[in-house]
């Protein structure tokens, strides 16, 4: 009896496997962090050897607590962090670069000169709905061939692939060297400035631009189907690989926004809303991307409206690793509940310059309202109140997109636990804040696409029927705070314009 299904959450700060059951509940998991490499300012870097020797070891760890074996598991899906970048060998497995990650902002020459070929930040809006930023992985593989001594070569020559990190998992798991399948999914796809929305296919034209070969592509299949089966001597041999999600569309799928003017809003590293557009493709006038949501096998595509965050719960990992502040991100709340407000301190997190609804790579952080009053609650404060503002900037994107305002909001994520925060949200959105009970909705969406694939669920009702609420916060701040502290967070962000020349 093959009674569960597994899911490998491949995320920007570690590792995750995890075992469902029918019901969508968290039967055992495993997780392993990785390291953070920043070689210099501005550049994020993972070892992806690492990442695979993780990978291996929490589907193992997750089985072997779960007590199950191969035998058991329908079928695996597979969800990752988007956008970062490897470009590796086919005969030999190795990278010729570490992954370039999606918070990198090394790329920021390449794309300014892409952008002035003509049509600058806009240049591939129309065919891939997405501003041309550092954050996308096109740009990412240019730079690894440019820079790396032979890299061009080796890649004109046929001879290098180039995948994110769903492609590499699925490489390496079904054989690597040795016949492992080179695919992604349009979800994935959609990330790299390369992929035409509407045919879901390679643009050969922004290739062309970049000077990356098409032989270096993977294979672009649907979201739910078998793609094959893991071939590696490992724990999960013989067990259909059948899903592929990016981390946000999994999360959008694992909380059931099935249907269009269904939105999420996930608290993780960076945050990310998605909003279910259902088979149209709304192109955004306020600074969101326009992106897949999800293809289950040959029905119709699936896009959403994103509005992405590069730093939000990285701020916190911020203050306890660089800063000492705090020894764990929990503490973050004690000190936070110590002031009943942010003294007036706004922190702006522009690490990675700011990304929607602003997409200006010259902003840097700033923290603005200093006086002798504020205090290490303040800041506190300040640093989670900046995950809610900034929330509240891509929401409004979103509801003057689609012109329908968000009557609730999904969460989820590692930062929904910080109780402080989610009050904070519905106070500054107006609007009620629900968490659900499966708060791993990442690796659930995942597992979702892999067992709808395979017949474990019949279909998407299963998906609705499964989710169900843990805790709802109600706005209960009064209108003119709730604005005046918009207003002033709104004048903090500009503080952060024009810092890179
Ligand atoms: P990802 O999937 O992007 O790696 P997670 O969803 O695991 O991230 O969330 C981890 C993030 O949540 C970290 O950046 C961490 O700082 C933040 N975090 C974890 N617990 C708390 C907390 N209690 N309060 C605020 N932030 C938290």
């Amino acid at each position: 009896m093959t009674s569960y299904v597994a899911a490998i959450d491949q995320g920007t700060t570690s590792t995750r496997a995890m075992i469902f059951d029918h019901s969508g509940r968290v039967v055992a998991s495993d997780q392993r962090e990785h390291e953070q490499i920043f070689p210099q300012a501005g550049w994020v870097e993972h070892n992806a050897e690492e990442i695979w020797e993780n990978t291996r070891a929490v589907t193992a760890g997750a089985l072997a607590k779960a007590d199950l074996r191969a035998g058991d598991i329908a079928a695996v899906g597979i969800t990752n962090q988007r956008e970062t970048a490897l470009v590796w060998d086919r005969r030999t497995g190795k990278p010729v670069y570490n992954a370039i990650v999606w918070q990198d902002t090394r790329t920021d020459k390449i794309v300014d000169e892409l952008g002035a070929l003509g049509g600058g930040q806009e240049r591939y809006r129309d065919k891939t709905g997405l501003p041309l930023a550092t954050y996308f992985s096109g740009p990412k593989v240019k730079w690894i061939l440019d820079n790396v001594e032979g890299a061009r070569d080796r890649a004109e020559a046929g001879d290098l692939l180039f995948g994110n990190m769903d492609t590499w998992v699925v490489w390496n798991m079904t054989g690597g060297p040795d016949g492992g399948v080179h695919i992604t999914d349009p979800t994935n796809a959609s990330r790299t400035l390369l992929m035409d929305l509407d045919t879901l296919s390679w643009d050969e034209s922004h290739a062309a631009d970049m000077g990356i070969p098409l032989s270096m592509l993977p294979e672009i299949r649907s979201s739910s189907e078998e793609y094959g089966r893991v071939r590696e001597r490992g724990v999960l041999s013989g067990v259909p690989i059948a899903g592929i999600l990016g981390d946000q569309q999994a999360a959008t799928f694992g909380q059931a926004c099935l249907s269009p003017g269904e939105a999420k809003n996930t608290y993780g590293t960076g945050n990310f809303v998605l909003l279910n557009t259902g088979t149209e493709k709304v192109m955004s006038q306020n600074g969101l991307l326009t992106t897949v949501c999800y293809k289950i096998g040959s029905k119709d595509t699936v896009y959403a409206l994103e509005g992405s965050i590069a730093v939000t719960g990285s701020l916190v990992q911020w203050l306890r690793d660089n800063l000492g502040m705090i020894t764990t991100a929990a503490e973050i709340e004690e000190h936070a509940r110590t002031v009943p407000d942010n003294g007036g301190a706004y922190f702006v997190p522009a690490f990675s310059g700011l990304f929607a609804p602003y997409w200006r790579s010259d902003a840097r952080g700033a923290i603005v309202g200093l006086t002798r009053y504020v205090n290490k609650g303040h800041l506190a404060r300040a640093v989670l109140e900046a995950t809610a503002f900034q929330s509240r900037e891509v929401i409004e994107a979103m509801n003057a997109d689609s012109g329908v305002p968000l009557k609730s909001l999904k969460v989820d994520g590692g930062m929904v636990v910080n109780e402080l925060l989610m009050q904070f949200q519905a106070d500054i959105l107006g609007v009620p804040v629900i968490r659900p009970v499966v708060n791993e909705t990442t690796a659930l969406g995942a597992a979702y696409a892999a067992g709808l694939a395979v017949g474990f669920w019949e279909g998407e009702d299963d998906i609705r029927n499964n989710w169900a609420q843990d805790k709802e916060w109600t706005p209960s701040m009064d209108e003119s705070t709730r604005e005046t502290q918009y207003h002033n967070w709104k004048k903090a962000v500009t503080k952060t314009f024009d810092w890179v020349e």
